[in-house]
């Protein structure tokens, strides 16, 4: 149901503390990155699982969290990756930008914000390690205040929500003045500030890929959002190029995130974002659809990063 489901990315810059609040979400939901990386060499040494493909790691990740999937999809930092970070950002229905409460915004803050106010994102700011001595969260959130006007962010985007949070502690909250002790107060405002995927599930199937990998088990994987209908692992189904140019094939895998892992999924719907093995030519930019009804999704036209150089 895409009412359950929350897409979004996080924007920080190095060091700002990114994949400590992964962890400390995966953890408030009872997934440990520990745990994960054990379960990980125990299938690793297992043949069956490994031919199965279910133990490659994600780039993206998930959090079940009050009967809301918050899927996490992993964003480039850097001005190299230009054209990944706005194919990313098509994914997703809101950013979490992660400042540090010492530091303030930097570089690599305001070139994934710029990339994310361009898209029409409206940005939930957190501001994280408030626990450091010397922080100053006020100052911070005038700092990125401005940096929004200075990357001509329009009136909603400007009225962009606050929380407070120290990942490393895992607690977050609302004012500097409110008493917690959990992550509950972000899992709220993404709940309730996010919205839920504009999809149809009821509609013929259609993803667009976003991503691909290689794994030597399952060979090429393309990963994507689903953007209307449902699809089934085993279902033969459309690649749709660039040109329009249709290849139909089997779906040998269909993956989803659990945590940090991929895992098998027996079906999806619209508003997830899943990973299909068994198309060997599918490329970024083109459409899966349904075999019945084949029709592609407008492709993303992106400055890509080589016409950048300069
Ligand atoms: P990333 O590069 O954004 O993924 O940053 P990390 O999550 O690796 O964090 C960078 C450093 O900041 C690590 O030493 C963390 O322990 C520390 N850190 C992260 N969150 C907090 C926090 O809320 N408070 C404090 N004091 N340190 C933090």
């Amino acid at each position: 149901m895409p009412e359950m489901i929350r897409n979004i990315a996080i924007i920080a810059h190095v060091d700002h503390g990114k994949t400590t609040l992964v962890d400390a979400m995966l953890k408030q939901s009872g997934i440990f990155r520990e745990n994960q990386v054990i379960t990980e060499r125990v299938m690793d040494s297992n043949d069956i699982e490994k031919e199965r493909g279910i133990t490659i790691l994600a780039k993206n990740l998930s959090v079940h969290h009050n009967g809301y999937k918050i899927n996490i999809v992993d964003t480039p930092g850097h001005a190299d990756f230009g054209g990944e970070v706005e194919r990313v950002l098509k994914m997703v229905d809101s950013v979490l930008l992660l400042v540090d409460a010492f530091d303030g915004p930097m570089p690599q803050t305001r070139f994934v914000l710029k990339k994310s106010l361009d898209l029409g994102i409206k940005p939930i700011v957190v501001i994280n390690k408030i626990d450091r001595p010397g922080a100053r969260p006020d100052e911070v959130v005038n700092l990125v205040f401005d940096l929004f006007c200075e990357l001509n962010a329009n009136e909603e985007q400007l009225d962009f929500p606050i929380v407070y949070s120290s990942a490393k502690l895992g607690f977050a909250k609302r004012e500097l003045s409110d008493e917690s002790s959990n992550l509950e107060p972000l899992f709220e405002m993404i709940q309730k500030r996010v919205a839920p995927p504009v999809v149809n599930p009821d509609a013929p199937f259609q993803m667009l890929v976003t991503s691909i990998d290689y794994n030597e088990y399952i060979g090429r994987i393309a990963t994507g959002k689903i953007f209307n209908g449902r699809v089934k692992a085993g279902e033969t189904i459309v690649a749709i190029d660039r040109q329009g140019k249709q290849t139909r094939g089997r779906i040998s895998k269909l993956l989803g995130y659990e945590g940090l892992k991929q895992m098998e999924m027996a079906e999806a719907s619209a508003g997830d974002i899943v990973t299909i093995a068994g198309f060997e030519e599918v490329g970024i930019g083109e459409t899966l659809a349904s075999a019945a009804d084949p029709q592609p999704l407008p492709y993303v036209a992106i400055d890509e990063p080589t016409l950048s150089m300069n």
